[in-house]
């Protein structure tokens, strides 16, 4: 039995590892085949101290990532290989819990005092238990504004959530209702972030690298630069059977043979699709390459039972998905300086700074030292994101998504009334914007055909995995969604190993439902 993965970010390791460890697969009968020159996926890292780090990701996770927590139990970590990746994880946010003091700064470079029930009226929170109450069935298409009045978006409530969360008033009303009832045990600490996790170090090196050191040795086929064009179905009626898989390597294409003993494993796209990077005095220049999407796309055409890539990619979706991040590598004092004035906060501790009232509604972190491994003492790193890079900033009158890295750190100091050290910070910094098409596209409107199943009706040994694929009750722009397909694909094509764990709900967690009562009757 062979197994065929196609991508190679963390939904296609993470399946590649439960092959072996949930289905006693041998890694020798494994293959996964990435289009880009790396695996990690959405996960990269580039750049250096010199040339100014290249972060595309946040880092915001939770304890009740089961499927992935599962697995990085038994993955070394790359610092230290005594340690699994988990504990690793566990260990640093218990010893460095973020405590964000100042989460959201106005117009005057002032925080905004964190207000009783983030703002919520009663009527705000009613709306929020509406939402949450109602059948997803009844969800299908509908967008998170029909649930709530126009003042709820101008709550405090909501510039903390959409900023962390990555939602807007149009996008999926199913998606929130998903994280509303996840996310209920975060409630009461949108604010300080106290119970949001991140990683030691940036997602490559904490996760991607250890595993690709554990699968390695086990001998999977990891194959780079490697575009899969096609998969060839037989369809005989009521089943689903890959025959053929064709890839494309050094411009030359290749056929493999897929027997009906061995199983494919399609990721069908990628938030990261069409990134683009800029550099200080260059935008990105927009890509338009499709490649992540496109086998999904030409499997998905003329059927209804592989779901509707279109929902999700494509150009007239972008409005609705796209973030400018930014990674600022500072090598004075001027900027970390300033910030821990302003946050009252460490390097590494304060969490998100929301500048809400910038035109791109700009939300920045400063990062622990070191966020990579090996970077310079005396270097430090901010990641951040416009959540609308569409609309012109405030103080650098152009969209986010045509600004080179200068003019982007221009507005962000501009913005914290840093005016005074501006010129300090702008010569002793790089930033590097990064332009993301299709990241928040998990959030637009959807209905449940929209995203195929796992182990579509009738396949026998097709699977899908990542965020656009349908499992219940689980929140995407997670890489749990993805770790989480991966398992149950596995689990349904190989019937073998033991069922994921249940998705954790905090309607029904006695300790998250008290938790935000109190928030919503005490404030
Ligand atoms: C800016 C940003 C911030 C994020 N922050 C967080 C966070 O804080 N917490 C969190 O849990 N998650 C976060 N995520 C989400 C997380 O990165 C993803 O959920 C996860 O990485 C998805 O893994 P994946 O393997 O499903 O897809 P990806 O990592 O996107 O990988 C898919 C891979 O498939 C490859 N591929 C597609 N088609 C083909 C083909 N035909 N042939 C060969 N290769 C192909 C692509 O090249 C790509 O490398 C963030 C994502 C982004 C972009």
């Amino acid at each position: 039995m062979k197994a065929h993965i196609v991508g190679g970010g963390f939904g296609g390791l993470a399946a590649a590892a439960y092959l072996i460890r949930n289905a006693g697969v041998s890694g020798q009968d494994i293959t996964v085949y990435e289009a880009d020159e790396r695996m990690g996926g959405s996960f990269s890292l580039g750049g250096s101290a010199e040339t100014g780090y290249i972060l595309p990701c946040g880092s915001v996770f939770d304890s009740h990532f089961r499927c992935t927590f599962d697995l990085l139990a038994t993955i070394p970590s790359t610092s230290d290989p005594a340690v699994s990746v988990k504990d690793e994880f566990f260990t640093f946010n218990e010893r460095r819990p973020f405590r964000d003091r100042a989460h959201i700064i106005d117009r005057n470079g002032q925080a905004v005092a964190h207000g009783r029930r983030f703002g919520l009226s009663l009527r705000d929170g009613l709306d929020l238990a509406r939402l949450a109450l109602t059948p997803e069935a009844m969800l299908d298409g509908r967008q998170i504004k029909e649930f709530f009045s126009p003042q709820f978006f101008s709550t405090e409530f909501w510039w903390l959530w959409s900023t962390i969360m990555g939602s807007l008033p149009q996008h999926s009303a199913t998606e929130m209702q998903r994280y509303i009832n996840r996310a209920l045990a975060l409630f009461p600490h949108l604010s300080d972030m106290t119970h949001i996790l991140r990683t030691p170090y940036n997602q490559y090196q904490a996760f991607i690298e250890p595993l690709v050191a554990w699968l390695r040795p086990r001998g999977v086929n990891l194959l780079t630069g490697t575009f899969v064009r096609d998969l060839a179905l037989s369809l005989p009626p009521d089943r689903i059977t890959v025959d053929r898989l064709d890839y494309e390597r050094h411009g030359a294409v290749t056929s493999v043979a897929v027997g009906q003993e061995d199983i494919v494993l399609v990721t069908t796209g990628s938030e990261a699709a069409d990134l683009a990077m800029g550099s200080m005095t260059e935008p990105p220049r927009p890509r338009d390459s499709g490649r992540s999407w496109a086998l999904w796309k030409r499997l998905a055409e003329g059927r209804t039972d592989l779901g509707n890539p279109d929902v999700f990619f494509g150009a007239p979706r972008i409005p609705d998905s796209r973030w400018v991040s930014f990674t600022v590598t500072t090598s004075g004092t001027e900027f970390i300086d300033q910030m821990s004035a302003l946050t009252a906060s460490e390097p590494g501790s304060g969490g998100l700074v929301t500048l809400k009232d910038s035109g791109w509604v700009l939300s920045l972190s400063i990062l622990h030292h070191p966020e990579v491994i090996g970077q310079p003492p005396g270097t430090n790193l901010c990641w951040g994101y416009g959540l609308h890079p569409e609309r012109n900033g405030t103080f650098v009158p152009k969209p986010m998504v045509a600004c080179t890295g200068a003019e982007i750190l221009e507005e962000v100091l501009r913005q914290l009334r840093f005016d005074k050290q501006l010129d300090a910070i702008m010569a002793s910094s790089i930033c590097i914007p990064c332009d993301l098409p299709y990241v928040n596209n998990i959030w637009v409107p959807r209905r449940r055909t929209d995203r195929p199943s796992p182990v579509p009706e009738g396949s026998t040994n097709l699977g899908l995995i990542g965020q656009y694929v349908e499992v219940p009750r689980e929140i995407t722009f997670t890489i749990e969604y993805s770790a989480r397909t991966a398992w149950e694909a596995i689990r349904l094509l190989l019937k073998r190993g033991p069922p994921p764990p249940p998705v954790y709900q905090g309607q029904y967690d006695p300790k998250a439902l008290f938790a935000a009562m109190k928030m919503f009757v005490f404030g």
